[in-house]
């Protein structure tokens, strides 16, 4: 395995009222030497006043952002009011996502009015640089992928890889990387993540398979399944070049989640280094509005 290959650890979900589990997944990976994550901030949870409000957490978020890991937006609310469609997307939207797929089905102006108000949020009143977005439970309508296009964001994650949107310039610097961006194939979310591995960060699509690690927890026989899972899939994946870890606040509740998600990142770091999404884009790729 070569000595670029990258693991990506990344904390989901993070607001105010989730800090604290967060600082507990900052001392497991210090204690394991990984220095570097991305943590996925929700700018309004469910809903709540603008994490930028809560000045205390703004600051600690800004010290993490110093230390070296990575802000990345991720999702406006976290709730989506309601799924439509046929049988199968409603229950995707009711089942996979739990209801909170809010960027499954919006179109682009709405996904570009959340995403700017994010921005505002995250970016401008917690005062630290943003890169990239991440969907909840990486879905992600075509509307919200032009909008993300069109605002500048340089990647997005999906199941199983990771997009890159700008081409290394902004759109609006290279209208041919904007025309390939905007025509390159949609990857499909399912149930089969092998399907999703075509695509290269070389090709047209500006795609980086990016096989992901991730625990359910909802409910008893999933939280069985998904140690066995993260086990037997982290195999067939140890020689993908870039491999992720996805870990949410919730797997702290579960002391046998906590031990799954420190062994397994003991288990990926063999033979890689820890990485976050900016690492992935072209050598000193500014931040979304070039403030740091
Ligand atoms: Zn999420």
């Amino acid at each position: 395995m070569s000595a670029a290959c990258q693991l990506i650890v990344s904390f989901h979900d993070l607001h105010p009222g989730s800090r604290a589990q967060c600082a507990r997944f900052l001392a497991m990976m210090r204690e394991l030497g990984v220095a570097r994550t991305t943590l996925l901030v929700v700018p309004r949870w469910h809903g709540a006043p603008p994490c930028d409000e809560d000045r205390e957490f703004a600051a600690w978020l800004r010290d993490r952002a110093v230390e070296g890991h990575e802000i990345c937006l991720h999702a406006y609310l976290h709730r989506a009011e309601a799924v439509n469609g046929n049988a199968l997307q409603r229950a995707m939207g009711k089942h996979y996502t739990a209801g909170e797929g809010e960027f499954y089905q919006i179109d682009e102006p709405e996904a570009e009015r959340r995403l700017r108000e994010g921005l505002r949020i995250v970016r401008d009143g917690c005062d630290v640089p943003v890169w990239g977005f991440t969907a909840p439970a990486w879905l992600l309508s075509d509307g919200g992928r032009r909008a993300l296009v069109k605002l500048g964001f340089h990647y997005t994650t999906l199941w199983g890889q990771v997009e890159l949107l700008q081409g290394g310039s902004k759109p609006e610097d290279d209208p041919e990387a904007a025309a390939r961006i905007q025509a390159s194939p949609r990857p499909t979310v399912g149930r089969h993540p092998d399907r999703l591995q075509a695509g290269s960060c070389t090709g047209p699509t500006r795609t980086i398979p990016a096989p992901v690690l991730v625990w359910s927890v909802r409910a008893a026989w999933r939280r069985v399944c998904s140690r066995g899972w993260v086990r037997l899939w982290g195999a067939g994946k140890r020689r993908a070049p870039v491999l992720r870890v996805a870990v949410h606040p919730v797997d702290f509740s579960y002391p046998s989640i906590e031990a799954s998600v420190r062994a397994a990142i003991v288990r990926s770091l063999r033979g890689r280094v820890a990485a976050c999404y900016r690492d992935l884009l072209p050598d000193g790729t500014a931040p979304l509005g070039g403030g740091a």
